[in-house]
């Protein structure tokens, strides 16, 4: 079964994680959720193989960043077919590196890709409405997956530092709870590619930021010479366990997205001049 599992991917990274090159465009799988692939759908794209210009022949996903419209939409549809997934049944972020989560429903289906966002300003996706297609940019910050596998509960998270010092894992936690009665024991987590503490380097005033909300978390910062090295994946999986979520429950990728910038954006790897991929998850 494992064996199976593992011999999908066209090349294994690391245990765990897999890139197959689907409609000529990269996307990355997770074992961890893939097993419930009867129920979930959930990828996170490459920057290879889209129709941007900027930059030239990468799969931005952001209506953001300097690439017009039509070839963001054209590598939309590159992803749809690659996934199966509708553009009408998508619905994306409007993200602002703070802690608020938004509830999608039905009727959000579409919006940010086929209909105007009305609702902006969230750094949190979650849903129980099957098919609808949960969607947030990254280009460094870290993309958290969330997955009750009882209540049929899905979230997506966008964090960066600030979301992080902000505890959006908690805003999250705490609204699939009390949005949907959901059970932290019962989730299955996905911490994705970011820029890992390789790259990470920060001033001490970001530094006091995790210190000052916190406790315990010396072993995610480093100080190297002036500087400071932060784990943000270590201090969001510290914080999903204080939340209830069994460590065996918590896959958390290899990728540092500035390391490997060959396949992912990078803010930094790119000095900002860059595009956005994305994470994308549904129930079907
Ligand atoms: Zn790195």
């Amino acid at each position: 079964m494992q064996d199976n599992r593992k011999s999908r991917h066209e090349f294994d990274i690391s245990d765990g994680e897999g890139i197959k090159l689907i409609n000529n465009i990269s996307l990355l799988s997770f074992d961890s959720l893939n097993m419930y692939s009867d129920k979930l759908q959930a990828y996170f794209t490459g920057r290879m193989g889209g129709v941007s210009k900027f930059p030239e022949g990468n799969l931005n996903l952001s209506f953001a960043r300097g690439d017009s419209k039509e070839l963001v939409l054209k590598n939309y549809e590159l992803l749809s077919v690659a996934t199966g997934i509708p553009l009408s049944e998508m619905v994306i972020s409007a993200q602002v590196h703070d802690n608020r989560v938004r509830v999608v429903d039905q009727v959000d289906a579409g919006k940010g890709i086929l209909f105007e966002n009305d609702s902006k300003g969230y750094d949190g996706l979650v849903t129980n409405v099957k098919r609808v297609a949960l969607i947030a940019f990254y280009a460094d910050c870290t993309p958290i997956y969330l997955y009750d596998t009882k209540s049929e509960v899905i979230g997506l998270v966008h964090a960066g530092w600030r979301s992080t010092v902000k505890d959006i894992m908690s805003s999250t936690v705490e609204t699939m709870k009390e949005k949907y009665g959901c059970r932290t024991e019962n989730f299955a987590v996905v911490i994705g590619p970011r820029i890992r503490e390789c790259c990470f380097e920060v001033g001490e005033d970001v530094y006091y930021e995790y210190t000052n909300t916190f406790k315990n978390i010396g072993k995610w910062l480093t100080r190297i010479d002036n500087k400071w090295y932060i784990d943000n994946s270590g201090v969001i999986k510290q914080r999903l366990k204080e939340l209830g979520v069994p460590e065996e429950s918590i896959f958390t990728s290899d990728f540092c997205t500035k390391c490997r910038k060959d396949l992912f954006f990078s803010h930094r790897g790119d000095n900002g001049a860059c595009g956005c991929q994305v994470a994308i998850m549904r129930m079907i």
